[in-house]
């Protein structure tokens, strides 16, 4: 659905693209390069000088120093170097199978290199060749490396760049050789690089000072004098991908903040005093230090854009009706976005009982049912310049609970002052934008359960406030997390009928919905809701999950809700947001299947009321690396440790869900790894754009 388009506009490169830049020469303008070589250099994507000279290394080779044969060690992935003194291809099987065959002598040893099933490698070698041989020995006796990397030396051509030296080892593409790639580049190089541009000079003035200029780090990266050159050039080159990213989050918060006023929206606390006098409970420090800073960003002079971070449980929903009702105090009305239909079911549920005594209309809008008359909210595109609405419409305001429903189509509320975003890791950049666009400019309140490891903060939300809940509702009690074998699944089930003859409930989640896969033991909700019926009778069992019709959803949460489902089989379609304090087992099923951040979630579903709560993750004993991973989950309760681990194990296009991240693809930057360089590059764009 284009978001992905959309979010590469969002993120512009930092390359200056003018036709006359050099850099963006096409690559099958330089000499040497054919028709046949630039069609191969276009399958790994690159066409112009500029993306030649892009082309990450994936590893170097310090061929200054290689082991000797003698010196291999089985297991140990090293260089080596050698002559071809005998090479031979064996079939069987009528030739279907076959192994291809060189031994390598160097004066220390002999060393034997094997491919299987690939005959045509014998086109490759000749007796007498001298080569460049990487990979792990798997036997030493004799010393065999299968499937090595090899490079066969060229007599007398261009030592300097291929041998001696640390050499770049370059992702590759079938029929691309690995040396021509490397003289290629150096070739370039030799050309380009006194025209390789600083992209913004007055930010470089600054950089040079303790970094390589652009295009001696370019040069770094390719051919470094020392293996310590790879990372110094490698940081010089991601802090230049961070500086784009951030001049383009900052400036686009720029343009929207020149071009736009706020809405008056800080209310005058009428409703907001009712609504706490009734609430049932003391808003937390944190609570109230977080609307006060919200408080300040409605009255403000442009709109509101702020980010709000919460761990699950610690009361984000509470703050939103808080500011729900700042905008409704001054005569606006609120829109309330949720990722899933149960959720923004029971927003509406939340919303109706808090603010419906106090006049307020309270309005559902998901893809299967509304509560408001849409046509009257389908409205032209928003009229321009601020009235106070307070003044012109007497009818009391509302807020407009929804799914996607809420952004896709014509819905459009009138005098919308408010936009919250509920759960935002679910949602793009893109769709953020796109529900904002259909306002005045409304104030907007992201809130996220997901703790969102700093440098993607930055880099995803770089254009946003952020307020912070780093403070649990007191009284609740404690949840313990064990990671479980398989194989002790029975013993967990005693455990968890004690808990429901005690009055407590539980939640059991499933990576699958109806497709089991019992070779590898992969466990499916719609299945074991079936077994589960007759072994556990006679406790009551509901069944959840995204094929289920949502009526249906709402009934069954809703059994659940009122305790008559003891157990409430699912997959992670209840992540999110759904809160029933009496539920205080979260037993997790094939847990390696998911994200630590998922997993973090789906512990927040349980620990909301004052019982002690008892997350229980199983995971089979073949599955070894994910139970170490696992462990975590047990170690500690902070979301943002959590988080960050993910972030390092998964990536962040995992954290975030990949389609979503709307993150343009960094070649050398690691949002994972890169703390100091985003900070460093938020700081620097923050200052050029103050000029
Ligand atoms: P989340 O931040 O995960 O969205 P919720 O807003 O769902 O958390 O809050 C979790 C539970 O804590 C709810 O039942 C809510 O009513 C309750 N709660 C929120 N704030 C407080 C508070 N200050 N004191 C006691 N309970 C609170
Ligand atoms: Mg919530």
């Amino acid at each position: 659905m284009g978001i992905s388009n959309r979010a590469d506009n969002l993120y512009k490169p930092a390359m200056p693209d003018a036709p006359t830049n050099p850099l963006l020469t096409p690559i099958a303008a330089l000499r040497g390069v054919g028709p046949e070589r630039a069609a191969q250099l276009a399958k790994i994507k690159l066409h112009t000088v500029e993306d030649l000279l892009l082309h990450r290394p994936r590893r170097h080779e310090d061929r200054r120093h290689f082991r000797s044969i003698a010196e291999l060690e089985l297991g140990v992935a090293s260089t080596t170097r050698g002559k071809i003194v005998a090479c031979g291809l064996k079939k069987w099987q009528q030739g279907r199978k076959s192994v291809f065959e060189l031994v390598a002598e160097d004066g220390s040893g002999r060393l034997h290199c094997r491919w299987w099933n690939l005959p045509f490698m014998q086109n490759y070698f000749k007796v007498g060749d001298e080569l460049f041989v990487f990979g792990k020995p798997n036997s030493l006796k004799p010393r065999t490396i299968d499937h090595p990397e090899t490079e066969v030396i060229e007599p007398g051509e261009e030592v300097s760049i291929h041998i001696d030296r640390v050499a770049p080892i370059y992702p590759l593409t079938e029929g691309l050789p690995q040396r021509w790639l490397r003289s290629l580049l150096w070739r370039t190089l030799e050309q380009f690089e006194p025209v390789v541009a600083e992209p913004y000079p007055d930010i470089s003035a600054k950089l040079i000072k303790t970094r390589p200029t652009r295009a001696n780090a370019l040069r770094m990266i390719h051919f470094p004098a020392e293996l310590t050159d790879i990372e110094i050039a490698r940081q010089r080159l991601a802090l230049d991908e961070f500086i784009g990213l951030q001049l383009a989050i900052q400036s686009r918060r720029k343009k929207l903040e020149a071009g736009t006023r706020g809405l008056p929206c800080a209310g005058d606390n009428h409703l907001i005093r009712q609504f706490l006098a009734a609430l049932g409970f003391k808003l937390t420090a944190a609570q109230t230090r977080v609307l006060r800073e919200i408080r300040h960003d409605m009255g403000a002079a442009h709109p509101m854009r702020r980010l709000l971070q919460g761990d699950v449980g610690s009361g984000k929903t509470v703050v939103a009706a808080c500011t729900a009702l700042m905008a409704l105090e001054s005569g606006f009305n609120v829109a309330l976005m949720a990722p899933t239909e149960i959720l923004a079911e029971q927003l509406h549920e939340n919303f109706s009982r808090w603010l419906q005594p106090l006049g307020v209309r309270v309005d559902l809008q998901t893809g299967s049912k509304k509560t408001a008359n849409v046509e009257a909210t389908k409205v032209g595109p928003p009229a321009s310049g601020i009235r106070n609405p307070a003044s012109t419409s007497p009818a009391p305001s509302s807020v407009f609970i929804g799914t996607h429903a809420l952004i896709q189509g014509s819905f459009m509320p009138p005098n919308l002052g408010l936009v919250i975003i509920d759960e935002q890791h679910k949602f793009g950049v893109t769709q953020r934008e796109t529900l904002v666009r259909k306002g005045r400019y409304p104030h907007l309140l992201v809130m996220t359960a997901t703790p969102i490891p700093r440098t993607l903060g930055l880099t995803l939300y770089g254009d946003l406030d952020s307020s912070v809940i780093d403070e649990l509702p007191a009284g609740r009690g404690r949840i313990k997390t064990f990671v479980r074998d398989s194989d002790k699944l029975p013993k967990v089930w005693d455990f968890i009928r004690g808990k429901i003859a005690e009055g407590r409930q539980a939640y059991v989640v499933y990576p699958r919905v109806e497709d089991a896969d019992t070779m590898s033991g992969v466990k499916a909700v719609k299945v074991e809701f079936e077994k589960l019926q007759k072994t556990l009778a006679p406790l009551h069992l509901g069944l959840l999950h995204g094929r289920v019709r949502s009526e249906e959803k709402e009934r069954v949460m809703n059994e659940f809700r009122a305790n008559r489902l003891h157990v409430l089989l699912a997959t992670s379609v209840i992540e999110v947001g759904v809160d029933v304090p009496n539920a205080t087992i979260m037993l997790v099923e094939n847990a390696e299947q998911f994200g630590l951040a998922q997993l973090h979630q789906l512990r927040g579903r349980i620990g909301r009321g004052a019982h002690d709560s008892y997350c229980i993750l199983m995971a089979s004993a073949k599955t070894d690396e994910a139970r170490q991973r696992l462990k975590v989950m047990e170690e500690t309760n902070d979301g943002f440790r959590i988080a960050e681990e993910d972030l390092k194990l998964r990536g962040p296009g995992e954290l975030l869900g990949q389609r979503q991240s709307g993150l343009p693809p960094l070649r050398f930057g690691d949002l994972a790894e890169d703390r100091d360089l985003v900070e460093q590059a938020r700081r620097l764009a923050a200052e050029h754009l103050a000029g």
